[in-house]
């Protein structure tokens, strides 16, 4: 059986991304197809679901859907910070929640949601521009014609690399994690643990989720190292490794594994008829390789561009490029920066680990904060590569002014 479908925006994913731009496309009036290759929305959890309360609250998130943290801890072999905030600024999602919230919000505007239908196949005009994708679904093959299509299908980039506009990514971040219940949990601290044993090329983390529920993961870099994420995860909990040890008795409760791109933003974002966004283009802070807040920032920016381009009769690539010149003034720089802080990181040994958790103790919380984030230039970042009395600390600040 084939059925055929004819709806103005044809949105490939469900993530925080794609149903984000689903929301914002059919709130501006436009027929929308949101599809979904898994049972349900967020049936699979591939994220530790860190993000920023201000984010949040800008995205009208509910209150239920979050654990706030207001202590950062972190620690490598022989050392030891903890950056401590008057109000809880993070936050832990429940990813499942959340998600599915996003979804609600994009179906309530009027968007059809197709679940359990994966799009295999792309459908091109005589020009080879995008009309249209083929999906199997639960009775078989769907046709989805379309005057734009949203590629938010995250890392496997379905969409794009179905038009042969891009390749594989070649560096990215491969995360295992486990959520457990666990017997001793401070719920408004989290923990990255940095160093060798932890992750060569990245870091592990315990965040907590409130109720006694934490997540504590390792993320790897790849191509840098080999290690397997979930190996080491097994080692670090089977050990009792660092802070683990203080969580007493754990239960596993689910395990979490996913990968994320850590290309930089390499790549062209709207071609005609299409727009990549999220984890298809590459949208992630490099420094803890962070991509949720900004999915659901550009899903928005992607889903009006694409309704309004809609409504003017004409979705070519000019068209839609308002999208991409819109996140490429908001991160660009930042994300660059952030680039060659994540260079620097991953190649310290253990004992510069421990000499540069003494620079982040110099750092006051919103500074601190400013910096995981990337949103470099906020608060003092200026100040701080000229006129701090530690030479490491200007120097480590120079770098994200692309000094050094
Ligand atoms: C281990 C790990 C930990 C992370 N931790 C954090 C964190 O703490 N904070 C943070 O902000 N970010 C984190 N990230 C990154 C974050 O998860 C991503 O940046 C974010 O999920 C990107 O959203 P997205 O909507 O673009 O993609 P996704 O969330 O990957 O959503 C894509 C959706 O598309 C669907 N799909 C894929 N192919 C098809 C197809 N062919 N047909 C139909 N549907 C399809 C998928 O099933 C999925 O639902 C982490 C990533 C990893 C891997």
């Amino acid at each position: 059986m084939s059925d055929t479908y004819d709806y103005d925006l044809v949105v490939v994913g469900g993530g925080p991304a794609g149903s984000s731009a689903a929301f914002e496309a059919a709130k501006n009036g436009t027929r929308v197809a949101l599809i979904e290759k898994e049972e349900s929305i967020a049936e699979t959890v591939r994220t530790s679901g860190v993000t920023w309360i201000k984010n949040i609250k800008e995205f009208g998130i509910p209150d239920d859907c979050f654990n706030p943290i207001r202590n950062f801890s972190f620690c490598s072999p022989n050392n030891e910070v903890t950056i401590s905030d008057s109000v809880p600024r993070a936050a832990v999602l429940d990813v499942r929640k959340t998600y599915r919230w996003l979804a609600k919000q994009a179906e309530k505007s009027g968007t059809d949601i197709f679940v359990k239908t994966n799009v295999n196949e792309v459908i091109k005009n005589d020009k080879g521009d995008i009309i249209g994708v083929r999906a199997s679904g639960p009775n078989g093959k769907i046709t989805f014609n379309s005057k734009v299509v949203i590629d938010a299908s995250g890392f496997p980039s379905t969409v794009c690399k179905a038009m042969g506009y891009v390749t594989q990514w070649e560096r990215f971040g491969a995360g295992a994690e486990y959520e457990v219940k666990a017997e001793n949990v401070d719920s408004e601290t989290w923990w990255l643990m940095v160093g060798q044993q932890y992750s060569p090329a990245g870091y592990a983390w315990i965040f907590p989720l409130g109720d006694n529920i934490v997540r504590i993961g390792v993320g790897v870099g790849k191509p840098e190292s080999d290690v397997d994420p979930m190996q080491r995860l097994n080692e670090l909990i089977d050990n009792r490794v660092g802070p683990i040890k203080k969580l007493g008795k754990i239960t596993q409760l689910e395990f979490h594994y996913g990968l994320i791109p850590n290309d930089g933003l390499s790549r062209q974002t709207v071609f005609n008829n299409l727009i990549l966004v999220g984890d298809s283009a590459g949208q992630a802070n490099p420094l803890v390789l962070e991509g949720i807040r900004y999915a659901i920032r550009f899903g928005r920016v992607a889903g009006k561009v694409a309704s309004d381009a809609i409504k003017s009769g004409n979705t070519d690539k000019n068209s839609l490029y308002p999208y991409e010149d819109h996140w490429r003034k908001e991160i660009e720089s930042k994300i660059n920066s952030a680039g060659r802080v994540q260079d620097r990181w991953i190649g310290l040994t253990d004992e510069e680990w421990d000499k540069e958790l003494n620079i982040i103790k110099e750092l006051k919380s919103e500074e601190f904060l400013d910096f995981i984030k990337a949103d470099f230039g906020l608060s003092n970042m200026v100040k701080l590569a000229t006129r701090h009395p530690k030479l490491a600390v200007r120097q480590l600040f120079n770098l994200v002014k692309g000094k050094n």
